[in-house]
């Protein structure tokens, strides 16, 4: 069985930033910075050269969230800092074993997002510290504004150059789906036991490592609909672009930010759409309102106030059966109704994928839900190194913690309390 002492599920960016750390990407502070109060500024001064080494224990007993206090250093403002004006460095020490298994390429579930996605913030917020995009863009020729939306091809280039410069490559094997991870017996080396099934032929291999991250992301368990022919060959389960829905006539059913971007999409591509959401319209109107900062959402607004001739939307309403010959049935507040149509996309979005640790009974979560209309069930960890409560070993990363937020800008400083711990545990710091 190969060993590993540490095994990340997930190369999206949350899983890739604690690869870039346990590669020995550690951070540093330098220059001049301050933090919000003189304890934690004469605490971080006299950490500065190695802020990995200390038991962030200590910044709570200071009153400082331990994932604030990387968050500052690498956003300690609202725009982007220009390059030379970063507080943060990085200096390469020795590598410790660590094995990253994913379905994607790095960059995770952006690898799949719709062809034109545009991020829902600036491309600073996007990017892991230790190779910033701004360096990416000054290096792959790209002149862009850091403080704009991200187009994915942008994106994805990012990630994938990200675990090149830092040299990551090597380490991460994909297409890769972990399918079970259970604690180890005693006459195995390891804490883990890992299972993955490879993809393209189903072989199973098993490993074991004293370390899991787990970073399988926000969807790696899509929802299903509770409606009768889900097989039929008109219904889609990953939109990506108009071109694959060529014919007039598509539903769309959803309701949130990944179904309104395919709405708008195949309605702006001429195509006549049947949007059916289960929320409210006040909801709906709610969400297209607070996200006129977007220009998809000002587009939205436009729709909506426009005349709707190729834009149904069915409010408070959910699809019950695909018949044969693209015939819907869908219940709406008035009854039952029954349209024609040419293709269907089902975009309800998906969990955490949390039955991968059934093995270790019941879990703690926490609720957690933002503006942005992200929802999930967090793990709950300890907030000072991000282990799972529950498994000890066992650090979720990028949204799966407990005590991030809900985007990118929110999670990617927790790869510092997971690699730091790892790191102090093997005495590697
Ligand atoms: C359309 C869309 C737009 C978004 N826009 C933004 C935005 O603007 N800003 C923002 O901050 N966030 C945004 N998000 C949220 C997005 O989840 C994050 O940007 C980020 O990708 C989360 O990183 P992650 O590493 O936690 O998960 P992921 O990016 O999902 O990466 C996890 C990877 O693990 C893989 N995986 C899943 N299960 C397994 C398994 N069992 N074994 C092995 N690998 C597995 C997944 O397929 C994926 O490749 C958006 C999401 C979507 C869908």
């Amino acid at each position: 069985m190969q060993h590993h002492s540490v095994i990340i599920a997930g190369g999206g960016p949350g899983g890739l930033g604690v690869a870039a750390t346990l590669e020995g990407w550690h951070p540093r502070f330098t220059g001049d910075y301050q933090f919000p109060s003189n304890e934690v500024q004469a605490f971080a001064k006299t950490n500065e050269s190695n802020p990995l080494a200390f038991d962030p224990h200590e910044l709570i007993d200071l009153g400082h969230r331990p994932i604030e206090f990387y968050r500052m250093r690498h956003h300690p403002e609202q725009d982007a800092l220009p390059l030379d004006q970063w507080t943060l460095g990085f200096t390469k020490n020795p590598r410790i074993d660590w094995l990253i298994l994913t379905t994607d390429a790095p960059g995770g579930l952006w690898n799949n997002v719709p062809r034109q996605q545009m991020t829902l913030g600036p491309a600073h917020w996007m990017e892991l510290a230790h190779y910033s995009i701004g360096k990416f863009y000054e290096d792959s020729g790209r002149e862009r504004d850091l403080n704009d939306l991200v187009h994915r091809d942008d994106l994805v280039t990012y990630y994938h150059a990200y675990a090149e410069k830092l040299g990551l490559n090597d380490h991460i094997q994909t297409g890769m789906k972990v399918t079970n991870i259970s604690p180890a017996d005693d006459d195995i080396s390891g804490r883990f036991i890992v299972e993955a099934e490879n993809q393209s032929n189903g072989e199973i291999t098993t490993f074991s490592s004293d370390y899991v991250v787990f970073g399988v992301g926000p969807r790696s368990k899509l929802r299903t609909l509770n409606a009768k022919g889900l097989d039929q060959n008109y219904v889609s389960y990953a939109y990506t672009h108009p071109e694959d829905y060529p014919n007039d006539r598509v539903l769309v059913i959803g309701g949130g930010r990944s179904a309104d971007w395919a709405a708008q999409e195949l309605h702006d591509a001429g195509r006549m759409v049947v949007y059916v959401m289960r929320q409210k319209p006040e909801s709906h109107l709610k969400l297209i309102n607070d996200s006129r900062y977007l220009p998809y959402y000002r587009r939205w607004a436009e729709i909506i106030s426009g005349e709707q001739e190729r834009m149904g939307l069915l409010y408070e309403s959910s699809v019950r059966a695909f018949g044969d010959d693209g015939v819907v049935t869908i219940s709406t507040p008035e009854g039952l109704i029954q349209v024609q149509i040419d293709h269907v996309v089902v975009e309800i979005g998906g969990d955490p994928d949390y039955q991968i640790l059934e093995q270790f009974g019941e879990l703690t979560f926490h609720t957690k839900s933002d503006n942005f209309r992200f929802q999930l069930n967090q793990l709950v960890v300890d907030q000072a190194t991000f282990e799972s409560v529950d498994i000890l070993g066992l650090y979720p990363a990028g949204y799966s913690a407990q005590g991030t937020g809900l985007s990118v800008i929110g999670f990617h400083a927790g790869c510092f309390l997971i690699a730091g711990d790892i790191l102090r545990k093997l005495g590697a710091v």
